[in-house]
């Protein structure tokens, strides 16, 4: 069971602990060093993959979709600092950091963008995937630029196509 201290056992206990608060924020915080805070997308490493997005469990990064652009937006004031986007992305562009003073006045301060040029296919002229993520692939899988540049919508309808004539015996 659980006794309520009288305020002279208090006072005991106090003094034998010491001080145990800082005066924040005149003060530094006690911030330990595997503290989790918010995180920062290194705009200039990210590929617009959106693995982080799928894996935020508030959906505190969403992606933001058009023809022309993709953007992933993080609203910090929905992450709860799991980190999780920073165990997931392949080429490590989420950074987590120890900040955790996040109070404004501003509510666009709360929101980052990370905005990509869509790939154009080069048979339809659609945009899909990123320009960043064409050129990820390329560079570290076997798959040709020629094909990397290829919508999946005209790369199917190709398949279809040699499928059928393959069938029909042309
Ligand atoms: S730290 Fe967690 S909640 Fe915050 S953006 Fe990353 S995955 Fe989402
Ligand atoms: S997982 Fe990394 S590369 Fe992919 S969209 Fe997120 S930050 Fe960018």
């Amino acid at each position: 069971m659980v006794r309520v201290l009288k305020p002279v056992e208090l006072i005991v206990v106090a003094s034998e602990k010491g001080r145990v608060t800082v005066k924040y924020p005149y003060q530094e915080p006690l911030v330990t060093s595997d503290f989790r805070g918010a995180i920062r997308i290194d705009a200039s490493k990210c590929i617009g993959c959106g693995a982080c997005v799928k894996a935020c469990p508030p959906n505190a990064l969403e992606l933001l979709e058009s023809p022309e652009r993709l953007v992933i937006r993080y609203f910090v004031g929905r992450c709860i600092f799991c980190w999780r986007c920073v165990d997931v992305c392949p080429v490590k562009a989420v950074v987590g950091t120890r900040e955790f003073e996040l109070a404004t006045d501003r509510v666009e301060d709360l929101f980052n963008y990370t905005v990509h040029r869509r790939a154009e296919c080069r048979e339809c002229g659609s945009g899909f995937a990123t320009r960043r993520m064409v050129e990820y692939v390329t560079e570290k899988s076997a798959v040709s630029e020629y094909y990397a540049n290829e919508c999946p919508e005209c790369r199917k309808a190709k398949i279809l196509n040699a499928v059928a004539r393959r069938r029909g015996g042309v």
